[in-house]
């Protein structure tokens, strides 16, 4: 399945100069329990803010621009297609991790959205959500970490592709 998965702002921010507006470990943890053990796809510019593979997981970079260095659990894929296409060879779940550009090209691909509400309206954000990313899809699950809450969304449509 591919799954859309992002902390969000009051405003459907997601980033600020290139970085996450705010620290929740809470969510991190949440986070790393949720993809671990599957392949997360993102973009170069949230690849370089991470900095590093993201362990026991294979890390899926989407580049025009191929300078980046290969290694151990790192793809890196040059268009959508690629991706989708390698998807259909793996036996885990795709989480698309961002940043903006990324959920906007994985959008119509996107079978479940799970989201952080983050209590916050960040001040200068330049990274959003695609608007209406949620229109065609249903709440399925709640829970709480910490304060924060986290919210599941599936498809109202069958989107599945394999
Ligand atoms: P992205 O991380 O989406 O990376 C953009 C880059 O991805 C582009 O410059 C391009 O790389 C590549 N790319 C984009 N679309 C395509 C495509 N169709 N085919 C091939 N390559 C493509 O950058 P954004 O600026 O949109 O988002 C980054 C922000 O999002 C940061 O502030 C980050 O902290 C935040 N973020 C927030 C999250 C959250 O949950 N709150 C999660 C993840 C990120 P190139 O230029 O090399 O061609």
């Amino acid at each position: 399945m591919i799954i859309g998965i992002a902390a969000v702002d009051r405003k459907g921010a997601i980033g600020k100069g290139g970085k996450l507006p705010w620290h929740y470990s809470a969510d991190m943890k949440f986070f790393r329990e949720t993809t671990t053990g599957h392949a997360v796809v993102m973009g170069r510019k949230t690849w370089l803010t991470i900095g590093k593979p993201l362990k026991n997981r294979l890390n899926i970079v989407l580049s025009r621009d191929t300078d980046i260095e290969p290694q151990e659990s790192l793809v890196v894929f040059s268009d959508i297609e690629s991706v989708l296409s390698f998807n259909k060879s793996l036996s885990t779940d795709l989480f698309v991790i961002g940043g903006a550009q990324i959920y906007e090209a994985f959008r119509e691909h996107i079978e479940k959205w799970i989201i952080t509400e983050v209590p916050l309206t960040v001040q200068g954000a330049d990274a959003f959500m695609p608007k209406g990313y949620l229109e065609g899809f249903e709440v399925v699950d709640s829970k709480f970490l910490d304060d924060l809450r986290t919210l599941s969304f599936a498809s109202t449509s069958n989107k599945s592709e394999n």
